[in-house]
Protein backbone atom coordinates (compact mmCIF):
# COMPACT_ATOMS: atom_id res chain seq x y z
CA UNK A 1 0.00 0.00 0.00
CA UNK A 2 1.00 3.09 -0.89
CA UNK A 3 1.28 5.66 2.16
CA UNK A 4 2.34 8.74 0.72
CA UNK A 5 0.13 11.26 0.06
CA UNK A 6 -0.07 12.07 -3.86
CA UNK A 7 3.02 14.66 -4.51
CA UNK A 8 2.47 17.07 -7.05
CA UNK A 9 5.55 17.78 -9.11
CA UNK A 10 6.18 19.79 -11.53
CA UNK A 11 10.03 18.25 -12.61
CA UNK A 12 8.73 16.52 -15.59
CA UNK A 13 11.91 15.62 -17.14
CA UNK A 14 12.58 13.25 -13.36
CA UNK A 15 11.70 9.54 -14.59
CA UNK A 16 9.62 9.47 -11.96
CA UNK A 17 7.13 12.17 -12.80
CA UNK A 18 3.94 11.20 -14.01
CA UNK A 19 1.17 13.17 -15.08
CA UNK A 20 2.91 16.51 -12.62
CA UNK A 21 2.44 13.85 -9.72
CA UNK A 22 5.77 11.71 -8.05
CA UNK A 23 4.89 7.90 -8.78
CA UNK A 24 8.14 7.02 -6.86
CA UNK A 25 7.69 4.40 -3.75
CA UNK A 26 9.26 6.76 -1.71
CA UNK A 27 11.38 10.19 -1.94
CA UNK A 28 14.06 11.53 -0.28
CA UNK A 29 14.13 15.30 0.88
CA UNK A 30 17.88 16.64 1.85
CA UNK A 31 18.85 20.43 2.65
CA UNK A 32 20.36 22.06 -0.54
CA UNK A 33 24.12 22.46 -0.62
CA UNK A 34 25.96 22.32 2.65
CA UNK A 35 23.49 24.55 4.31
CA UNK A 36 22.91 22.75 7.67
CA UNK A 37 19.58 24.37 8.61
CA UNK A 38 17.00 25.41 5.82
CA UNK A 39 14.81 28.90 6.19
CA UNK A 40 12.49 28.40 3.25
CA UNK A 41 11.61 25.97 0.64
CA UNK A 42 14.46 26.95 -1.80
CA UNK A 43 16.71 25.16 0.68
CA UNK A 44 15.32 22.19 0.38
CA UNK A 45 15.96 19.49 -2.47
CA UNK A 46 14.57 15.93 -3.37
CA UNK A 47 17.03 13.74 -3.73
CA UNK A 48 15.28 11.39 -5.32
CA UNK A 49 15.03 12.69 -8.61
CA UNK A 50 16.24 10.51 -11.17
CA UNK A 51 16.94 12.20 -15.03
CA UNK A 52 14.23 10.50 -17.87
CA UNK A 53 17.05 8.48 -20.04
S1 LIG B 1 11.47 11.89 -7.40
FE1 LIG B 1 11.46 14.05 -6.74
S2 LIG B 1 11.81 15.23 -8.62
FE2 LIG B 1 11.19 13.17 -9.22
S3 LIG B 1 8.96 13.29 -9.51
FE3 LIG B 1 9.33 12.61 -7.40
S4 LIG B 1 9.33 14.51 -6.16
FE4 LIG B 1 9.59 15.11 -8.33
Amino acid sequence: MNILPNIKCSVTECSYNKNVQCDAPMIQVARDGNLNHAQNSDNTKCDTFKPKS
